[in-house]
């Protein structure tokens, strides 16, 4: 017999009993693996999920029920913008494109916070020659750009979940980066003055696996006693763990020792917010500009998976680094986790 009653305790155990469970799976996971696990399941579900795309559609969605699952006020942001598509014959064509990000927060106690940004679109071509080359498109599953970087943002919501902090903590997850940055300029555009101030650091997680070697970068525009607490700090940290990790050297002048470009930090740094930006490439290689990832080779034959549907995906990158995406996943988590934390109840 149906029991309204009933059905609400029914409901109530269940709930509770999987609230439990997943706290304690959680606390018995090993670091990185929630985040493997995760980049795995965005790869593999939203290949293309190019800004304004139906996949990337999905693809907030699903970001947002995560958050939502963890306790997070979590919110779709809708946002109109647009990019230069030029075709072989040299013509140029606006396209609009409505894209959605992914924003998640908690209060702290004081106004201050922090926010941990990743960007989990997919490269949209820009051009015919990006057609003819395979770059980007409907099956780029983007595993190293970006599913990487918002597998380690989830697992470090997950974590902090249970952590109480000073500051308030937002998880953003940014679309239209690979269009220009737009998701991040919209963001900026939109924080109020107070916003601004209150924002103690910008931690921005971009293309974790492929590359040879973590690096921990600043802003132009961070203060270097901001840059102590949090750049130099990650660096302890790895050290003490034996994590390889390292600065940008500023080999070539036009990127300047300890400062990171060229992502959604850009927006934030611009804003003279504090950055902390994360990715793992080399700068000792190539033009020294971030961009060559790891030594040319017959399994990369550009030095570097950017973009490329054949290489940036989880087959291929399974094959020709086992065991990495996990390792990395970990070595970041083992850094940023306790630097969140720390910051997080003594501010940067
Ligand atoms: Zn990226």
């Amino acid at each position: 017999m149906f029991s309204p009653l009933r059905l609400t305790q029914a409901v109530l155990a269940l709930s509770l009993g999987s609230a439990f469970s997943l706290y304690a799976a959680t606390h018995s996971v090993p670091l990185g693996q929630i985040a493997d696990q995760q980049t795995r399941h965005i790869a593999t579900y939203f290949p293309g999920r190019m800004a304004g795309s139906p996949a990337e559609l999905m693809a907030a969605d699903y970001l947002h029920q995560r958050f939502n699952e963890m306790g997070y006020q979590s919110n779709l942001r809708a946002f109109n913008t647009r990019f230069i598509y030029t075709s072989k014959d040299g013509k140029q064509d606006w396209h609009n494109v409505s894209a959605t990000s992914v924003i998640a927060a908690r209060n702290g106690s004081a106004p201050q916070q922090i926010i941990v940004v990743a960007h989990f679109d997919t490269y949209t071509p820009q051009s015919d020659t990006d057609v003819d080359h395979n770059l980007g498109g409907l099956t780029l599953q983007g595993v190293d750009d970006n599913a990487s970087g918002v597998g380690v943002m989830l697992e470090l919501a997950e974590r902090m979940s249970r952590i109480p902090t000073r500051y308030s903590l937002r998880f953003v997850a940014m679309s239209a980066e690979e269009i220009g940055n737009k998701g991040s300029e919209d963001y900026v555009q939109r924080m109020s003055e107070e916003e601004k101030k209150n924002t103690l650091l910008v931690i921005n997680l971009d293309s974790l696996v492929t590359g040879d070697k973590l690096y921990f970068n600043s802003g132009l525009h961070t203060p270097p006693q901001v840059a102590k607490k949090t750049r130099d700090r990650a660096l302890d940290i790895a050290r003490r763990y034996g994590i390889p990790a390292a600065t940008n050297p500023g080999s070539n002048p036009s990127y300047p020792q300890g400062t990171g470009c060229c992502s959604d930090l850009v927006a934030f740094d611009n804003a003279h917010i504090p950055v902390l930006s994360i990715e793992a490439t080399n700068w000792t290689l190539g033009k020294k500009d971030g961009y060559q990832q790891r030594k040319i080779s017959p399994r990369f034959p550009q030095g570097s998976s950017w973009h490329q549907s054949q290489i940036d995906n989880m087959n291929y990158l399974d094959r020709a680094l086992p065991g990495r995406i996990v390792k990395r996943s970990r070595d970041v988590v083992k850094v940023v986790l306790p630097l969140i934390e720390e910051l997080g109840a003594n501010g940067a």
